[in-house]
């Protein structure tokens, strides 16, 4: 037999083996309560209205649907993602492009190929979304992690860390945030610390990258926050959006919309890697926000997140062991919540997994190794009555660890 363990990559060596795709492998075939992924509630997904769409689409568009094509996406698509943005608030710059995308993860993807130098520095929530974190490792980024409140990033923090960041000679790239409704946090950047992140950037000449999948799910209030992409008047805001949270990740469709020297660099890279995001999801989603079905879904699927967010907090409540903390989430798919000290949640997971329940440790989110007490919970995709029984669980094994 071939001895694999002098042929595989050194790079790929590199990429750690994720905890959550372990977790999700033990739990494969079990029938666990699973609060570890960010999957959408089944329940939101427009399956009718998609069915429907796929079929037409087919008739209609058949022989270019099932081909290949533009790298960047097709351009009927490209601009009705450019119309949606807009008429959710989001500026599109004349030398602005909208890159499609398989997902917004292979866009963060994209974006650390065409930007990142080993050695350069991200600034970045902490905690913040762990692929993204590992991502952006993957191309040799050092992070420098700025804490978060209620309000999101603590903006305010982050010249002194330039600053220092300068003096000894490191070069800073990019700032990353998820800035409304924060995974894993649910925290909304508030409007003055946007404001204050945009002039910091201008003053120090760094790009800012805005992974934006929830700017929709915001539970408690209709308004809409001003996204940073609208707010920047420099071009340094590179935007991402995704299908996934809003009508389905099945399709794999997400998109970038930044200057035309990010999407030039992302579409000499696609053509080495996908050649073109789906054509047929393209298509399907095309139809989907024509005919209002992505409005629909995320309409819905609001009132729904924002249910379960409140059985949640209700749970958290009722099952939590004293001294536990957690941010209220205003919006997303994530409660991020902290055990007392003594608990340690990656040594707490197999016993929660043995009585049926996961969840992420929160040491993931930390590019500095920190949150060895906290973890990640999802709302959105289990039951209602999964959910409690969820975080009843958890709450038990926290309690009896603390003993
Ligand atoms: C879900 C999620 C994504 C990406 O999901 P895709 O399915 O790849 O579009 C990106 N960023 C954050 C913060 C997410 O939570």
């Amino acid at each position: 037999m071939v001895d694999y363990s002098g042929k595989i990559s050194y790079r790929s060596q590199s990429l750690r083996p994720s905890e959550i795709r372990e977790i999700l492998t033990l739990t494969e075939g079990k029938s666990i309560i699973s609060l570890a992924g960010g999957l959408p509630g089944p329940e939101v997904f427009p399956k009718q209205q998609l069915a429907g769409i796929a079929k037409r689409v087919l008739e209609d568009l058949g022989d270019s649907a099932l081909q290949y094509s533009p790298t960047l996406g097709v351009t009927p698509f490209r601009n009705s993602v450019a119309s949606f943005a807009l008429s959710k608030g989001i500026k599109v710059n004349e030398d602005d492009r909208v890159a499609v995308t398989t997902g917004s993860q292979e866009a963060i993807y994209l974006i650390g190929l065409s930007l990142i130098d080993p050695g350069d520095n991200i600034i970045v929530e902490a905690p913040t979304y762990l692929a993204a974190l590992n991502a952006f490792r993957f191309f040799g980024a050092n992070f420098i992690s700025i804490p978060l409140d209620e309000d999101g990033m603590k903006v305010e923090m982050i010249e002194k860390e330039i600053k220092k960041a300068k003096d000894s000679g490191k070069k800073i790239k990019a700032i990353y945030t998820v800035a409304t409704s924060h995974n894993p946090t649910g925290v909304i950047m508030s409007d003055d610390r946007r404001k204050q992140l945009i002039e910091i950037a201008n003053k120090y000449d760094i790009l800012i990258i805005e992974d934006d999948p929830y700017g929709f799910f915001v539970f408690d209030t209709d308004k809409r926050f001003t996204s940073l992409k609208t707010l920047d008047t420099e071009g340094r805001v590179i935007y991402m959006g995704t299908f996934s949270k809003i009508l389905a990740p099945g399709l794999r469709l997400g998109y970038i919309i930044a200057n035309k020297s990010i999407t030039d660099a992302i579409e000499s890279m696609i053509t080495i890697t996908a050649i073109n995001p789906s054509t047929l999801s393209q298509y399907i989603a095309m139809y989907a926000i024509k005919e209002g079905v992505v409005d629909e879904t995320i309409e819905n699927a609001r009132k729904v997140y924002r249910k379960k967010r409140d059985v949640l907090l209700e749970s958290l409540e009722e099952y939590m062991p004293s001294g536990s903390e957690w941010y209220k989430p205003k919006g997303g798919l994530f409660a991020f919540v902290y055990l007392p000290k003594e608990v340690d949640t990656s040594e707490m997971l197999p016993k929660a997994i043995e009585r049926g329940v996961a969840y992420v440790p929160g040491r993931n989110f930390f590019a500095d190794g920190s949150g060895s007490n906290a973890m990640r919970v999802n709302f959105s995709y289990p039951s209602v009555d999964k959910l409690k029984e969820g975080i009843k669980i958890i709450g038990e094994t926290a309690k009896e660890t603390i003993k």
